[in-house]
């Protein structure tokens, strides 16, 4: 027995509940994996990055402890030269100390400067180590505590995935079999809702999927569960004229509707 058109909306709004329920579903098991994905690879290059920071600052610490041997060394030699002032016989010997003072006083500035922009160098690379540290720690945690959600959440949705298809399947299949394929062609419609194979009207005869304007005719069919209409624009069923039963509810529109 063919069910009356009244009967067939009722049906088929369930039946939309239930497939974009499944649609849900099925956008956040996919989207899950992808966003574990590009969390693990966003927390491989801040290790990366973290790596690489931590051996240039061992190289620029290595290059500072060299800096400040070679700056003691140069410095005991100038102990050594003012000390020999002290006992010079010559006034060769004086001006060939002189000199060496000298040299020596030149080669020790040069020395300080390399040791102050190495202290920067180690300062920066250390600031920028406790930065990168902190946001592998954090993306580290990050990652732990989607995965772990995940993992618990998984299961929920491919149970529910299983209980609405299994809950899908008589609804649909109890539908005459044009109506379920009008349904069906609505659903293929990508609009700026989500997917669905019915729509409803508001303001009297606009589309509220899509905004068309609907013959007043056909509203008034669908209103009185008198014959099936689709939109054109969209290709959605009508499943009745009045927008209060629509998803976005408007009283005011509804009055309008219904007055
Ligand atoms: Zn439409």
């Amino acid at each position: 027995m063919i069910e009356t058109i009244d009967q067939a909306c009722v049906r088929l709004r369930l039946l939309d509940d239930i497939d974009q329920e499944l649609d849900r579903l099925a956008a956040e098991a996919a989207a899950a994996p992808k966003n574990l994905a590009a969390e693990r690879s966003v927390l491989a290059e801040l290790t990366t990055a973290r790596e690489a920071t931590e051996q240039a600052l061992a190289g620029a610490r290595k290059r500072m402890a060299e800096a400040e041997r070679e700056h003691e060394a140069l410095e005991a030699k100038r102990d050594r030269a003012n000390k020999r002032m002290e006992t010079i016989a010559s006034q060769a010997q004086l001006d060939a100390t002189t000199r060496e003072l000298e040299t020596l006083a030149e080669l020790i500035g040069e020395s300080e400067t390399v040791i102050l922009m190495g202290y920067d160098e180690v300062e920066t690379l250390e600031a920028t180590l406790d930065e990168q540290t902190e946001r592998q720690g954090n993306a580290t945690v990050g990652l732990a505590e989607h995965e772990a959600a995940w993992i618990a959440r998984e299961p929920i949705v491919v149970a529910r995935q299983a209980e609405l298809t299994a809950a899908r399947e008589p609804q649909y299949g109890a539908l005459d079999s044009r109506v379920a394929q009008r349904y069906m062609l609505g659903r293929q419609q990508a609009m700026f809702t989500p997917l669905s194979g019915i729509t409803w009207i508001h303001a009297g005869t606009i589309c509220t999927t899509c905004n068309a304007r609907i013959s007043p005719r056909w509203v008034q069919d669908s209103g009185d569960y008198k014959a099936w209409h689709a939109c054109d624009s969209c290709k959605r069923l009508m499943v009745k004229t009045i927008v209060q039963d629509g998803p976005e509810g408007d009283d005011e529109a509804a009055e309008a509707a219904e007055g």
